[in-house]
């Protein structure tokens, strides 16, 4: 099925256009700064060299508008028409606790969606007005909204529940969410495939470690436990994210710095992680460049790696039997020092790493651990937009239930 993949946020559009068949990615683009004056539009269509020109966009509508000339277009198209596309498929950051799966766009649909803007009010509405876009321009086509959370649905109340007053679930819905689901469903499925046995029977931990980092415990396919929680800022240390920390230190800082709730969250979300500890860089690359003799860069290596150890150990004990432990995402994929961190001493626990093989990886499929492992150590490279037009096909076949 040859699905186009939207991304919208609020002043971006971001769409693949993928063949599932083979995986095949015909078209791909980006649109900035949409509804800023100057609209930034860079595109890589078929076989032709990336191409970045400037367009006229006040809105989403006006920027599918010329993203589907493109596509069409004699110079740069890669459709024939718009008939090709056969379905449109939305990534929807929250689906709060209404979306177990992926669901066909219905008026009942985008009524879930616009209650869950208020769960997230930066990403569901732009993902919501990019819908809105592909209705009007393409009013005949068959879309579906994948949600970030989606795959989290599944976790017990143990998992989800946060020990606040019971009312605040009540009141507004405030428990463990998770995000990066189709991410993380996506490499377990994969490796599943990888290792020749049925998702089913396979017990595993994902650790999808990019810009912002998630690691997940999936039982069976399905997810048990995750480490973002209500936000996405919970769990291990991110590029610009804290992860978990005491939440006393918030109060704390607040009432010495007199920072407002906004100043307090900029703080957390934007200021912190990799980037505040080590005061260089958000980016892994840089930290890496700059570590030998640089206190600061040293730091953040251990603290970043001892948070996900601390995360790989709790789900060991929630899954009981693991069988391969996932790394994914911009670090996981290509980090060989963090993974190597991170496997430090977990012999006893079944897992060897092949410390040279974990050397030479990078971004490929690849086993990394020793041949006499009880358990598997796995690199795997992620593909969001193929699993998102992947549960667009299987909603539309009605596969996905
Ligand atoms: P996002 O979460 O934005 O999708 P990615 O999964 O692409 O991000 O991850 C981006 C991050 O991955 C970068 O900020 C950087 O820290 C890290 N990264 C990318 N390439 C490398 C590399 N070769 N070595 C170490 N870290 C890398």
């Amino acid at each position: 099925m040859k699905v186009l993949v939207v991304n919208c946020g609020s002043s971006s559009l971001k769409y693949q256009f993928i063949e599932t068949r083979d995986s095949l990615v015909l078209a791909k683009g980006l649109v900035e700064r949409i509804g800023l004056g100057e609209v930034e539009y860079s595109f890589t269509h078929g076989n032709l060299p990336k191409t970045k020109i400037t367009i006229q966009a006040k809105n989403h509508t006006e920027a599918l508008k010329e993203v589907l000339n493109k596509l069409t277009s004699k110079e740069y198209g890669v459709l024939e028409s718009l008939d090709e596309i056969e379905a449109i498929g939305h990534r929807v950051v929250h689906g709060g606790e209404s979306f177990y799966h992926s669901a066909l766009i219905t008026d009942e649909v985008l009524k879930a969606i616009e209650v869950n803007c208020e769960l997230a009010p930066l990403h569901n509405p732009p993902n919501l007005q990019g819908i809105l876009a592909c209705e009007e321009v393409l009013p005949s086509k068959k879309q579906v909204a994948v949600f970030d959370t989606a795959f989290h649905q599944t976790m017990p109340e143990e998992s989800y529940m946060y020990a606040l007053p019971y009312e605040y679930y009540q009141k507004y819905k405030i428990r463990r969410y998770g995000f990066h689901g189709t991410s993380h469903r996506y490499v377990a499925m994969k490796a599943a495939e990888f290792l020749g046995k049925p998702l089913e029977s396979l017990n595993l931990i994902t650790c999808h470690l990019g810009n912002g980092s998630s690691i997940t415990a999936i039982r069976g396919g399905k997810s048990i436990d995750t480490s973002m929680g209500f936000t996405p800022l919970e769990g291990v240390v991110m590029g610009t994210r804290s992860g978990s920390l005491d939440p006393a230190t918030l109060l704390y800082i607040m009432e010495k710095e007199s920072l407002t709730p906004k100043q307090m969250s900029d703080l957390l979300n934007k200021k912190s992680g990799i980037l505040g500890l080590s005061g260089i860089s958000n980016d892994m690359r840089e930290i890496n460049a700059a570590e030998q003799g640089n206190a600061r860069a040293q730091l953040t290596l251990k603290v970043l790696t001892h948070s996900i150890r601390r995360y790989i150990g709790a789900y060991m004990v929630e899954l009981g039997r693991v069988d391969a432990i996932i790394f994914t995402a911009g670090i996981g994929e290509n980090d060989y020092v963090v993974r190597e961190l991170c496997m430090e001493n977990m012999e006893n626990w079944g897992f060897a790493l092949d410390k040279e093989k974990n050397k030479q990886t990078r971004g490929t499929l690849t086993d990394i651990s020793l041949p006499n492992s009880l358990s598997r150590i796995l690199v795997v490279p992620t593909n969001e937009e193929l699993m998102i037009a992947l549960e667009t096909q299987w909603v539309i076949e009605g596969k996905e239930k």
